[in-house]
């Protein structure tokens, strides 16, 4: 089969179209064979080397849609030709954490690699049903973006009408979340730095738009929508550059997830800024594995939306990291196969 493999860590001539052998599903695993393949910013940490060492070639993608196309014994689920989504969240099943359905909390907690590529073997528990109404391309946009978005807002406690200040809104996270929060009723005040994505924005439920080197800064926006108080959840992707300005538009009791740093990971605060404000900083990393299948039917219902930017073929995953390193999105990258 092809597949996209890093042998070393690098830019994005390190993604290697390469031929390799079709994966034999194991005992309880099914191969798929996949048909789209969403790219999500991990992918580009995983290229950077980011988790560590690569101890033999990698091939990167935790988002997928395909058919079931080969089961292992004792899968019982799951038969040859269905049309499935990967559940990239892998975790023992078998501690507190996972009986608790909170997978990320499992000590074995770790994300699919393999999506870049024609077939991909994942345990039986790591496919969804594709529902009807949703093209390949578009049920490999949703995993990771919707399932760590579903599982932030369920851990802060986001209610209706509350405020929610959205970094990074255009990017695949950032929609998602927009869609999420406006699911639940919340008033979103979204940040972009291209003024030209406002009214697009606004298109997919934002209530304001608060764009970076604009007439206001960010906080001083979020202050005078909010009466001065400042948003009641802040949600950070950006980190380093972002940071200091969620610590200052968050209210007092608020909430800031912090959910990447794509700009940087080292910040300094002072910390009676967090407990004199009894502020809540919640750290967020993909979610629940119960998350995908519930909000799946959604998108064939049309109450949520795929929001793809852009598709490429396989072999040309090069420039989709290309254009999503140097050049932004609105929504997903989608790569097909
Ligand atoms: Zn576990």
């Amino acid at each position: 089969m092809k597949a996209i493999r890093i042998h070393e860590p690098g830019d994005i001539r390190v993604l290697r179209y390469e031929e390799v052998d079709i994966p034999e599903p194991g005992v309880g695993e099914v191969r798929v064979r996949l048909r789209a393949a969403g790219v999500n910013h991990r992918d580009i940490w995983v290229r950077q080397g980011n988790f560590g060492p690569m101890a033999e070639p990698v091939i990167p993608g935790s988002d997928g849609a395909g058919e079931v196309d080969a089961i292992g014994a004792g899968v019982r689920r799951w038969s040859v030709g269905q049309k499935v989504v990967i559940n990239p969240g892998l975790a023992c099943g078998t501690c507190s954490a996972c009986l608790s359905g909170d997978h990320p909390a499992c000590q074995s907690f770790s994300i699919y690699n393999g999506t870049y590529a024609e077939y991909a073997v994942v345990p039986e528990e790591n496919v969804v049903s594709m529902p009807g109404g949703l093209t390949f391309a578009e049920a490999a946009s949703i995993g990771v973006p919707y399932v760590t978005a579903e599982d932030f807002l369920m851990r802060s406690r986001a209610l209706p009408g509350q405020t929610l200040l959205l970094w990074g809104a255009t990017g695949g996270l950032g929609v998602a979340t927009l869609q999420l929060a406006k699911l639940r009723g919340m008033r979103v005040i979204a940040v972009t730095r291209n003024a030209a994505r406002s009214e697009k924005l606004r298109q997919y439920g934002a209530d304001e738009v608060a764009v970076i080197g604009g007439e206001k800064t960010v906080v001083e926006t979020v202050s005078a929508l909010t009466g001065g108080q400042g948003a009641d959840i802040v949600v950070d992707s950006v980190g380093q550059a972002s940071f200091p300005q969620s610590l200052d538009a968050v209210r007092r009791g608020g909430v800031i997830v912090t959910v990447g740093s794509t700009t940087g990971g080292q910040v300094s605060f002072e910390l009676g800024q967090l407990f004199r404000s009894r502020i809540t900083l919640l750290g967020a990393f993909m979610g629940s594995g119960s998350i995908l299948p519930r909000i799946l039917p959604l998108f064939s219902r049309g109450v949520l939306v795929p929001v793809i930017d852009s598709t490429y073929p396989l072999e040309q995953a090069d420039q989709a990291h290309e254009q999503m390193e140097n050049h932004g999105v609105f929504g997903k990258i989608i790569l097909t196969m």
